[in-house]
């Protein structure tokens, strides 16, 4: 007779866009998926006693791959938008973030919100920074696959403005950009990320839920959240 076997831990299958620096983003050398957002859904995932196996896609891909059942849970720095909402469900808000703009570092005529009329702005296909973009007037909207061709089509000098996520932002400017970049103005939005899980499957948006309340309480959010962001 055979020893029980526990049981083998449930994979969750998650899908992100890992080019999104500090929150989803390749480790040069050992090509893992690193970031904020990894270290949270697999600390969430262990409280459910379960497994993660990690996925990129192009961001504007990941609602379309949850409501195909090709991933079960999606966490790219999503933001919790209500268009989004009717198609996917969202955990409670677990970052705080909104959205700012990048200039070259030597512009000194965009100094707002307001300045970026008729000018030409690169933004990441499918995001919150995009639709942002498309409500000023005048501007011509270049739309690229990922946040770090946005901020290269800056630099090389192809568009006046990036808007995109704060943190992400503040993080390309700090490992590097600021030679290249700058922030001007206020946050634009204030927004909140969620993790996205498909409408039907409201089990695991519960239990996401549960488990990320024990992640926060247990200090477990804290270590993370010192590790990418510093104190
Ligand atoms: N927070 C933005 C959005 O939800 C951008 C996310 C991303 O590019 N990964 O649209």
């Amino acid at each position: 007779q055979q020893a029980a076997q526990p049981a083998k831990p449930k994979v969750l299958k998650v899908g992100t866009d890992a080019a999104f620096a500090p929150f989803e983003f390749q480790d040069e050398k050992t090509k893992e998926y690193v970031g904020f957002d990894i270290d949270l859904i697999k600390a969430i995932a262990k409280q459910m006693g379960a497994e993660v196996q990690i996925q990129s896609m192009g961001f504007d891909g990941l609602i379309p791959a949850l409501e195909a059942g090709q991933i079960d849970i999606a966490i790219a720095g999503m933001t919790i938008t209500e268009e989004r909402a009717k198609k996917v469900n969202f955990s409670k808000p677990y970052y705080k973030s909104g959205l700012t703009i990048l200039v070259k570092a030597d512009n000194n005529t965009i100094k707002s919100f307001k300045d970026l009329e008729g000018k030409k702005i690169a933004v990441q296909i499918g995001t919150t920074g995009a639709m942002e973009a498309k409500k000023i007037k005048d501007a011509v909207i270049r739309e690229f696959n990922n946040a770090p061709e946005a901020f290269m089509e800056l630099k090389a000098g192809g568009v006046d403005a990036v808007i995109n996520d704060k943190p992400v932002n503040d993080y390309y400017l700090s490992q590097g950009g600021a030679k290249d970049a700058k922030t001007v103005g206020d946050l634009l939005k204030s927004e909140d990320y969620g993790i996205a899980t498909a409408k039907k499957n409201t089990e695991l948006a519960q239990k996401i839920d549960k488990a990320l309340d024990e992640v926060i309480k247990s200090g477990e959010y804290e270590k993370i959240y010192v590790k990418w962001f510093g104190k």
